[in-house]
This record gives C-alpha cells, sequence and structure tokens, in this order.
C-alpha cells in the first residue's frame, strides 16, 4: 500500500511543479505577441518560437538558483489584512518598513515584474535583439504568475485548510483540461503610465479571488461522492491521480469563467508592459540581426537547468512555478 501511494505521489508532483503549467505559460507568451502594434510585432512574430519555449525557464531557474523561487509570488496576507495599504509599492520603501529578508521570505513578484521591466526598456535601448527575446519572454512567465490568485497567498495550496493539491489543480490541470475552450482575442496592448502600478493592480485582483477558489472547492467537496472526487488519467505516457474530470467540470463551471478571465488577463498584459517597454525606449526599429551564438548560449543555459533538476530537485516551494 505504501509503495502504491509513493508511486502516486511521485507521478502526482511534476503536475504541481509549474505555475499556469508548462503549457500555459507556452501559450500565454506566444497569445501575448498577437497583441502588439505591427511596428513591435513584427519582431517578435519572427522569434514567436523563441518567446513561447522560453516562457517556462524562470520554473527551470528554479533548479538551479535558491533566489529564484521567490520572485514567483506575493503572500500578501501575510501583512495583514489591509495589506495592500500597508505594504509600500514601491521597493525600497517596502525594504526600509519591512526589511528585504521578510520581502524575500514571502515573495517579491511585484517588485520582481517591475524590475525585469527595466531591464528590457535597456535591452531595447541597446538594441540587443537576443536579450530583448530573453527578458520579454522571462517576464511575461512572472506576470502570468502575478495572475493567479493561489500565487498572492499563505495559503498557496491549500495546505492550511486541508484542501493540498489545489494549486496545480487551478493553474494546471484546469486550463489543460478547458484552454481549447477559451476565448483568446483579447484586444490590443496599453501604454501603460506606470507598470509598478499595473502589476500592483493584477496581484490585488488575483488577491480578491482567493476566497472564492478555495471556498468553491471546499464547498464541492462536502457535496461530492469522496471516491469520484480523484481518479487515475492518462497524462502522456504515464498514468497520474489527480482530481477527476466530473469534479473538474463541475469545480471549473463553480468558477464561472475565473481561469479564462486570469488567463485573458495575463496575456494583454504582458503585451502592454513589452509594448510599454519599447516605447519607454524610444520606439527602436528592431530589424536587427540576432548573434546565432548569443541564441546557442541561452539554450545551452537552459539545458544545464534542466540538468540541475535531477541533481538539486526544486528550491522553496514544491507546488510552485
Ligand atoms: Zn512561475
Amino acid at each position: 500500500m505504501r509503495r502504491t501511494v509513493c508511486f502516486i505521489l511521485l507521478l502526482t508532483l511534476p503536475l504541481l511543479a509549474q505555475s499556469w503549467g508548462f503549457f500555459g505559460h507556452k501559450r500565454i507568451n506566444r497569445l501575448a505577441v498577437y497583441t502588439l502594434p505591427s511596428e513591435l510585432m513584427g519582431f517578435f512574430k519572427e522569434h514567436i518560437d523563441f518567446i513561447s519555449d522560453h516562457a517556462v525557464d524562470p520554473d527551470m531557474r528554479r533548479y538551479a538558483l535558491k533566489e529564484e523561487a521567490p520572485r514567483h509570488y506575493i503572500d500578501i496576507d501575510h501583512y495583514g489584512e489591509d495589506a495592500f495599504e500597508r505594504v509600500p509599492k514601491r521597493w525600497d520603501s517596502a525594504v526600509s518598513k519591512f526589511t528585504e529578508d521578510t520581502l524575500q521570505a514571502y515573495g517579491i513578484v511585484p517588485w520582481h515584474v517591475n524590475r525585469m521591466y527595466y531591464r528590457l526598456v535597456e535591452a531595447f535601448r541597446r538594441k540587443d535583439a537576443a536579450y530583448v527575446l530573453k527578458t520579454a519572454s522571462d517576464l511575461g512567465h512572472y506576470i502570468a504568475d502575478a495572475h493567479v490568485p493561489l500565487h498572492t497567498t499563505e495559503n498557496y495550496n491549500g495546505q492550511l485548510t486541508n484542501q493540498h493539491g489545489i494549486h496545480g489543480f487551478w493553474e494546471s490541470r484546469l486550463p489543460e483540461l478547458y484552454a481549447d475552450d477559451y476565448d483568446f482575442f483579447v484586444g490590443r496592448a496599453q501604454l501603460l503610465s506606470s507598470p509598478l502600478e499595473s502589476i500592483w493592480k493584477a496581484v490585488e485582483q488575483s488577491h480578491a479571488a482567493v476566497d472564492s477558489v478555495l471556498d468553491m472547492e471546499r464547498s464541492l467537496t462536502i457535496n461530492y461522492p469522496s471516491d469520484e472526487k480523484y481518479a487515475f488519467d492518462q497524462r502522456g505516457n504515464a498514468v497520474v491521480n489527480t482530481y477527476s474530470r466530473g469534479f473538474s467540470a463541475d469545480y471549473h463551471h463553480m468558477l464561472n469563467g475565473m481561469v479564462e478571465r486570469r488567463i485573458r488577463r495575463s496575456i494583454i498584459v504582458i503585451g502592454s508592459f513589452w509594448y510599454s517597454a519599447w516605447v519607454e525606449a524610444g520606439q527602436p526599429d528592431m530589424d536587427t540581426p540576432i548573434d546565432p551564438a548569443v541564441l546557442e548560449a541561452i539554450e545551452q543555459e537552459r539545458k544545464e537547468m534542466e540538468a540541475k533538476k535531477a541533481k538539486n530537485g526544486i528550491f522553496g516551494r514544491a507546488h510552485e512555478g
């Protein structure tokens, strides 16, 4: 029996190891390209496979870098009821008030998004096409994470309310089952007057949905036959024990479009960050050749991160992306 449980856990854990799932992040970055104005879209479209494939690099980096994990979330409720008033939006002010150690301990996603945004502005200014692509795809990942409600709470995997597994359920399994039915026509990227304010707004909206995410799963569970909540399901070549299709369908229905709305919002916000960075850099013409050696080095870095996965496992929260 014990062996069976371990076997199930081993197969289940990888499902929970990525925010929005690898599939979700890749798709979100890809779709964000289509929100861009034509002067910028050409460059991104030419490299759309890179932007999409590398959408998952920040999750890979977690196998190599201890500092990586807190960049993907913020447990805003750690700071109390009126956290959005208490926590300064600017990094320096927040460090002065709470210390950097505290901020790192509870996650830094909004500040990291802001930092990546300015890196992207600089890359555009230098017309460093390879670095623009790398930074833009990383930035897309962190912005998408900030749109996931369970990336904004200490109860990130339902571990405080006996709802273990809900993290991967909401952000990976539901999109994998239903994203093909979502409407991904999200309109045009907007010029952001304050990227920092914009990402904080995203975090606030995500956090406002946390109670619904948890409460609906809890009330559905109470009324659900306990032997039908989980089932074995095929995933690639593996059979995994996960939330059953029936339970997933009912929960998804109760959420009433929430997953779709958060993905749609991620896409437009990512496009808006890319577009605003390019405008802030003076709208450089990005029709510049990319040194293949630089792209090769980026690919190489990713291979090394993947290799470290086997050696280190993951730093920080095992369920997080
Ligand atoms: Zn992530």
